[in-house]
């Protein structure tokens, strides 16, 4: 018995000196290029994104996906660099299109190496267009060219040589992810962007069903490795959709062009769940600052809050486990392990914070019991 009271009371210290905790240490941002929603999950058969629609059933779906919300200054930035740089540095970007302007503010990689002093390779950005090396990089006095994520970009791979083959790109990805393990990467396949440009039906379609292929593979490559496997959020969206009547373009503040698909996949994500809420693109940066313990004060989205599930992860001796906390349980450490056990009276006294800071339990006094 004394020993269980001291072990609450290492428990209690561990939750007071940092009442906050997540599992994720590692986010990736998967950009469908140009996949209009209605071929992707807005189609109720999901007929060319089985995958994705099975992998949105193990987190959270976003049913109120945007580019950027309805009457916002962004609603007809539907560009693809526009639609990338809002995912990488949280806030409203209008630059050009053509791979000759860096984002105003700084990115994500950027502002997790400075504050992380992170290697160059904690952050990777690999396209398979040669134009979104600008996410790299920012225009910003303080940022421009300083804390920059690696680069794999384009034909050549280092920002030029014109598209790459979706392909080519997903074994770079597979490769880096393995090789540096990094905190974030976004990743870009292009083909059903560049398909719909040609005014190709069949292939456009064939492009988002190798997309999905892409994204399970990805998913599966995380799972097989143990220090991704418990630990990385993954975000699958696109930068922007079509146009509504016209499959081959986009760029206004059409539905088709600004409705997009949302699914985010990892530990510390609720699983199963369909969120109805309005979350934009600028609302994933601040969301993977949040659940890996970062602060990116340029961007200007929110934390997704309503995807984050309401379980507790605890610290102790550097390892963290994710308890689920459930009324009428406590949590106790035994000898390195944590045991759920039934609580006899609810005189709980302490809080058991989630990754938001959300009580979720309570740890009953010394008294109590
Ligand atoms: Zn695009
Ligand atoms: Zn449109």
């Amino acid at each position: 018995m004394k020993k269980a009271a001291l072990l609450v009371v290492v428990l209690l210290s561990v939750l007071f000196s940092a009442p906050v905790f997540s599992l994720t240490t590692h986010a990736i941002i998967l950009v469908i290029d140009g996949a209009r929603y209605t071929e992707t999950l807005g189609d109720s058969t999901h007929a060319h994104v089985p995958k994705i629609a099975a992998l949105a059933e193990q987190g959270t779906l976003l049913a109120n996906f945007r580019t950027a919300a309805k009457g916002s200054i962004a609603e007809d930035w539907s560009g693809t660099n526009p639609g990338h740089a809002r995912l990488t540095t949280g806030t409203y970007q209008n630059i050009k299109n053509d791979g000759t302007e860096y984002p105003s503010q700084p990115g994500v990689f950027q502002q997790y190496r400075k504050q992380n002093s992170g290697p160059q390779e904690s952050g990777w950005v690999i396209c398979s267009k040669d134009k979104l090396k600008i996410l790299a990089n920012s225009s910003a006095p303080d940022w421009k060219d300083q804390y920059q994520p690696a680069m794999n970009c384009g034909g050549n791979g280092d920002g030029s040589g014109g598209y790459r083959a979706d392909h080519l790109t997903h074994e770079i990805v597979k490769a880096k992810l393995l090789a540096d393990r990094p905190a974030l990467m976004v990743i870009n396949y292009m083909e059903p962007d560049d398909e719909g440009h040609k005014n190709d039906w069949n292939k456009y379609l064939a492009a988002i069903s190798a997309s999905d292929n892409y994204a399970h593979d990805l998913w599966n490559t995380i799972q097989s490795d143990s220090l991704l496997r418990d630990s990385t959020v993954l975000f699958i969206v696109n930068d922007h959709g079509r146009h509504t009547n016209d499959f081959t373009t986009h760029g206004d503040n059409c539905e088709g062009c600004c409705k997009i698909m949302g699914v985010i996949l990892g530990p510390d994500i609720k699983k199963g769940h369909i969120d109805s809420t309005l979350w934009e693109q600028i609302d994933v940066v601040p969301t993977i600052a949040q659940l890996l313990g970062f602060a990116v004060p340029t961007a200007t989205g929110q934390v997704m809050t309503s995807i984050i599930q309401e379980t507790t992860a605890i610290k102790n001796n550097n390892v963290i486990r994710m308890v689920p906390v459930q009324n009428r349980y406590f949590l106790m450490f035994d000898e390195g392990t944590i045991k759920v056990l039934n609580q006899s009276h609810g005189n709980g006294v302490s809080n058991i914070m989630n990754v938001l800071g959300i009580r979720t339990g309570n740890v009953p006094s010394k008294s109590s019991r």
